[in-house]
């Protein structure tokens, strides 16, 4: 959830999918003809750009429900909120949620990611963040101390989440500091998506930021709604996926080509090794993950986008449904 640094992945994805989908529904006079369908809903959230896309049915109504849940995600979860349970816990405060609350459900995947991983994934990289520049002021290398003392401060381990007698969660950051900006979004496709399904609703797309999740089919027959990946370097076209996505199937880009800081001329990953504290570099430029749902997709391109190849496919083992793409920078 940094503020971009460039353009966003959901503006390229955007543009890749209405050149797929065939979104060009232009009047005679080459303009958007509002009554016509397929389109493309679009709107800021999150620090990114949100997309809604319905097939074959009117989605005006259904996208004001799409834009609360991310809202209510957002206000949760987000780091900028001052107010949101996250920024709640960072100043040092116990929060009680309810188990299906979104912090509670983030969590649990972010914490079961940060052991599965050894440590790759950690949602409490907060310290790290700020010492690098990502949270304001002017990017600049941390010195050896402020180095260790942020990285002093990271570690999944100090949080808890307590059942009390009343089946809510007593939930403390124990001194460290949350940062759910690798996951959150994900998060909040998924909450979306079923949200749309229990309203019965059958063929759309929706995209946060790079990930993206499809039911059903974007027209009559087709089952493939198009997305690509899109290449690091920018110096060559988008390539598909390694295979459709099937229904119901997310999708999710990690890489240090699209958010990052310049320092001394040099680009700086947004994604932080947490075992070492330094930004990743090590010879990727994207990871994109296709997995069952949003939050996994999201959860797991970070995760091997820091793990690297060999270890990301090792991580991803045993884990039903999750393919990955590696990309060169
Ligand atoms: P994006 O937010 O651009 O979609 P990611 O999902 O890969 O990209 O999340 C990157 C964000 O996750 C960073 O901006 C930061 O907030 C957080 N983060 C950075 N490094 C890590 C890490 N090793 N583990 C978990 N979260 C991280
Ligand atoms: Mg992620």
């Amino acid at each position: 959830m940094d503020k971009p640094k460039s353009i966003p992945i959901g503006f390229f994805l955007a543009a890749v999918l209405m050149v797929g989908l065939g979104l060009a529904v232009l009047t005679r006079h080459g303009r958007w003809d509002p009554t016509e369908r397929p389109r493309t809903f679009s709107w800021p959230a999150l620090g990114t750009v949100a997309e809604f896309s319905p097939r074959g049915w009117d989605g005006a109504a259904a996208r004001d429900g799409v834009a609360a849940v991310f809202r209510e995600v957002e206000t949760n979860l987000s780091v900028f909120v001052a107010e949101s349970a996250v920024s709640r816990l960072n100043r040092g405060e116990t929060v009680r949620v309810a188990t299906n609350s979104p912090l509670a459900e983030v969590l649990c995947l972010a914490l079961k990611t940060a052991e599965a991983s050894g440590g790759a994934f950690d949602p409490t990289v907060n310290p790290l963040m700020r010492a690098w520049g990502f949270r304001g002021g002017t990017p600049s290398v941390p010195s050896p101390t402020a180095l260790s003392n942020a990285l002093g401060r990271v570690g999944w381990r100090q949080i808890t989440l307590v059942p009390d007698a009343n089946g809510m969660l007593r939930v403390s950051a124990g001194g460290a500091e949350l940062d759910l900006g690798a996951i959150a979004k994900g998060y909040a496709v998924d909450r979306a998506y079923d949200a749309l399904v229990a309203n019965g609703h059958t063929d759309f797309l929706l995209n946060l930021g790079g990930n993206i999740r499809v039911r059903g089919s974007p027209e009559r027959g087709r089952a493939d709604w198009n997305v690509a990946v899109r290449d690091p370097s920018g110096r060559h076209p988008p390539s598909p996926l390694p295979r459709p996505l099937k229904n119901g199937e997310a999708v999710a880009t990690s890489g240090s080509y699209e958010r990052f800081v310049e320092i001394d001329g040099r680009r700086y990953s947004h994604i932080i090794d947490p075992r070492t504290g330094v930004p990743v570099d090590n010879g990727l430029g994207s990871v994109t993950v296709i997995a069952p749902s949003a939050m996994l997709a999201d959860a797991y391109s970070t995760t091997l986008f820091v793990l690297g190849r060999k270890a990301g496919l090792s991580f991803l083992k045993g884990r039903p449904g999750c393919t990955a793409v590696f990309c060169e920078p």
